[in-house]
């Protein structure tokens, strides 16, 4: 069975992470509000309105055109920190996936990672500082471990969502180590990190658009 991802899919998640950020543009502003500056739902909801934007001028066929594209966007409508984290995400995951129509679990997977890393090397992060990484970094952990055990790709992109959703949850009993948050210090206990909410918002958008095409029917062997 054609178990993969297209550029159609792909395009799709796009538009429906930025309409799940519009959604949560609030509670994203509110999560920052307690310990940042109140200002992550609305950059995220911005930068992801540009990319919009962006997405219908671009040729089909090309998914790594695509994310470098929603990267660059990102960087330049983005300010703080987000913008540039964000930014390195999708264009190291856009410079990993190349000139590809369609993706193998094991490509995403390892687009994916290369654009997580990117964020670790931009942002001088580890797991447990209470970042985004905390919802990207068991996300990327699920995918590997679902490509090598023979998952499809819908229920590896299911487990990486449910990943990146414990993960993100994870960070309310966490103390900042990174970014404004990390002023706080103490005080940043008992709040979830905004970031890793909209990277779990990302994850959680994966998993039901990436996963609609081939290969979603279950057919048995
Ligand atoms: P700013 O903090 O500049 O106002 P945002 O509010 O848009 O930017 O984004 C804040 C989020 O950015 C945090 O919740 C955190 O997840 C993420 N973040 C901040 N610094 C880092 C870093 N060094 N590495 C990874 N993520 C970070
Ligand atoms: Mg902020």
């Amino acid at each position: 069975m054609d178990d993969t991802i297209g550029w159609g899919t792909v395009a799709a998640w796009l538009r429906t992470y930025a309409r799940a950020i519009a959604a949560h543009r609030d509670e994203l502003t509110e999560l920052d509000a307690a310990i940042g500056d109140a200002d992550h739902g609305i950059n995220m909801d911005r930068g992801m309105q540009a990319v919009i934007a962006r997405l219908d001028q671009l040729p089909p066929a090309d998914i790594g055109a695509l994310l470098k594209a929603v990267g660059m966007t990102l960087v330049s409508t983005v300010g703080g920190a987000a913008g540039p984290l964000y930014g390195t995400l999708f264009l190291q995951m856009g410079v990993a996936a190349g000139p590809a129509a369609e993706l193998s679990l094991t490509g995403w997977t390892a687009a994916f990672d290369a654009g997580v890393r990117g964020v670790q090397a931009r942002g001088k992060a580890q797991r447990g500082d209470k970042t985004m990484l905390d919802a990207l970094l068991p996300a990327v952990e699920a995918l590997r471990v679902a490509d090598v055990s023979g998952r499809r790709v819908d229920e590896a992109l299911r487990l990486a969502a449910a990943a990146a959703d414990e993960g993100a949850r994870a960070t309310i009993p966490l103390v900042a180590r990174k970014g404004r948050a990390s002023y706080l210090g103490e005080r940043s206990v008992g709040h979830q990190d905004p970031g890793a909410t909209s990277s779990a918002l990302l994850l959680a958008t994966a998993a039901v658009t990436l996963a609609g095409g081939r290969g979603q029917s279950g057919e048995p062997g």
